[in-house]
């Protein structure tokens, strides 16, 4: 390590730049946000320069740097865009007794700025010694989205609380109170109910710590996406990451998994093959006595969690219990399917309404509107596809469906084992059945183009709807 980092404090300290044309403003729009004050050199200002000038936060000189100009500055940064000019400018900063920085030159500067996230007070710096400033931006750009912007007002409201804070023994206490202000609560209060929330919160949770009462649990309920990670939202791997238990479907592929910390209880609701699934009762229950316990639950189901979920049935018997939660919305399996085959799911002229069914619920299957569906233009997303098909094609050709009507199926949407399978209403239950039966699949009836409707499949048909 060349570089060694350290947090400079601009407090009542003199910053000189040399420059004043494109690649000083470059500099000074960091350099502004600091509480040096700052004195740049240079003839000609860019309109940057000259509106920093204007609203105080430097004093501009428009002469190049002179001796003597650099006295008294901690730092002193060489940005004239012009090699000689910059070495005459360093020595002047050297002379004066100040660090010396040269853009871009990493041989004539005595420190070098690193890229920056800014939730200040909270600044992360990167550095990579000039060898790969393309990293430090992605590196960048990765901390920025990951990073609450509300990270910066929960840690100046951290340290306004300090001193209260002090009530609490020094030590492990201590440091379990902040955990837990750190660990969600604090951004959860923030977004529910504004600074006067977090205010509550940390009094609350000082009460608590004092007097060692446990902590409350509660369950996230959290879209996991059709599978890709990167169709997650950032909302859904963050409280993934705090989850003390994640109790999952079998739908949600292994590399979402790795997002919950390693200290995670995880527990699959959802067997694949071999043993049965858990029963909804059972899943309620244990849902409910691990929040009881205290421990933040991540109920984390495929797809959007509110499609298709039994969600409804999961939050009335957290709401019996008097257990608090909250719903973490996502990508749904027609979305990422629709995009898979390049078709919109709503298209204007065709259909200006979209129906999500499953013909899996055999209570409700008589109460579909076969009739609209049947009508030319007509778009479903049809989930858990294989269970009914049979039935929903029967259906949709009793209520008079064109047998050529174009459908979709999708296997393993957003995965990298997708398959996408083009047919019509009349091959569709052939189609679905020489597709391997272990892969989610759903159908989107109506999008596509038609397959040309083979006799021998449309005979298999009319047996079925027979
Ligand atoms: N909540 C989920 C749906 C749960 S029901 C969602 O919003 O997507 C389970 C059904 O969803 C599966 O039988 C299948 O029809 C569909 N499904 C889930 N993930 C899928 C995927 N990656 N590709 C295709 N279909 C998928």
């Amino acid at each position: 390590m060349r570089h060694y980092p350290v947090f400079l404090d601009t407090k009542q300290k003199k910053i000189v730049v040399s420059g004043a044309g494109e690649e000083a403003a470059a500099k000074l729009r960091l350099l502004v946000r600091t509480e040096a004050m700052i004195d740049v050199f240079g003839e000609l200002p860019c309109e940057p320069v000259l509106a920093m000038a204007r609203d105080g936060r430097i004093r501009l000189t428009e002469r190049p740097v002179a001796e003597g100009d650099g006295d008294g500055a901690t730092l002193f940064y060489c940005a004239n865009d012009d090699e000689a000019e910059d070495a005459r400018a360093a020595a002047i900063g050297r002379a004066a007794g100040a660090l010396v920085n040269v853009v871009d030159d990493l041989d004539h500067s005595q420190f070098i700025t690193p890229a920056i996230v800014d939730r200040d007070p909270v600044v992360v710096a990167i550095g990579t010694e000039g060898t790969a400033p393309v990293l430090a931006r992605a590196i960048k750009a990765d901390l920025e989205a990951r990073l609450p912007v509300s990270l910066g007002l929960l840690a100046r409201l951290a340290r306004a609380f300090r001193p209260r804070a002090t009530l609490i023994p020094q030590g492990p206490a201590r440091r379990a109170f902040w955990s837990r202000y750190w660990s969600g609560a604090g951004e959860r209060a923030l977004s529910t109910g504004g600074e006067a929330a977090v205010a509550n919160l940390l009094e609350r949770l000082l009460t608590d710590t004092v007097e060692r009462r446990p902590a409350a649990g509660r369950v996230s309920f959290v879209s996991a996406g059709p599978g890709d990670p990167d169709l997650m939202t950032l909302k859904a791997r963050r409280i993934l990451h705090e989850a003390d238990v994640v109790l999952h479907d079998r739908l949600v592929p292994q590399a979402i998994l790795d997002l919950a910390r390693r200290e995670a209880l995880m527990v699959e609701t959802g067997k694949k093959g071999h043993g049965p699934a858990m029963a909804q009762a059972d899943i309620n229950v244990l849902m409910a006595d691990h929040a009881k316990d205290g421990a933040h639950v991540v109920r984390l189901k495929g797809g959007d969690a509110m499609v298709f979920g039994r969600l409804d049935e999961e939050i009335a018997a957290l709401q019996a219990d008097g257990i608090p939660f909250e719903i973490v919305p996502g990508v749904t399996s027609a979305s990422a399917a629709a995009a898979a085959v390049g078709h919109s799911l709503t298209r204007r002229g065709r259909n200006s309404a979209l129906t999500l069914l499953t013909a899996h619920d055999m209570a409700g299957f008589a109460a579909h509107d076969w009739q609209g569906l049947a009508r030319p233009g007509a778009t479903a997303a049809i989930y858990m596809a294989r269970k009914g098909a049979v039935q929903i094609v029967a259906q949709l050709s009793t209520h008079g469906a064109d047998p050529a009507t174009p459908v979709t199926i999708v296997a393993n949407a957003s995965r990298p084992d997708q398959t996408i399978a083009r047919a019509s209403l009349a091959t569709l239950v052939a189609r679905l059945e020489a597709m391997d039966a272990q892969a989610p699949a759903i159908i989107l009836y109506g999008i596509g183009t038609p397959a040309a409707a083979s006799h021998a499949v449309a005979s298999v048909l009319e047996e079925v709807a027979a």
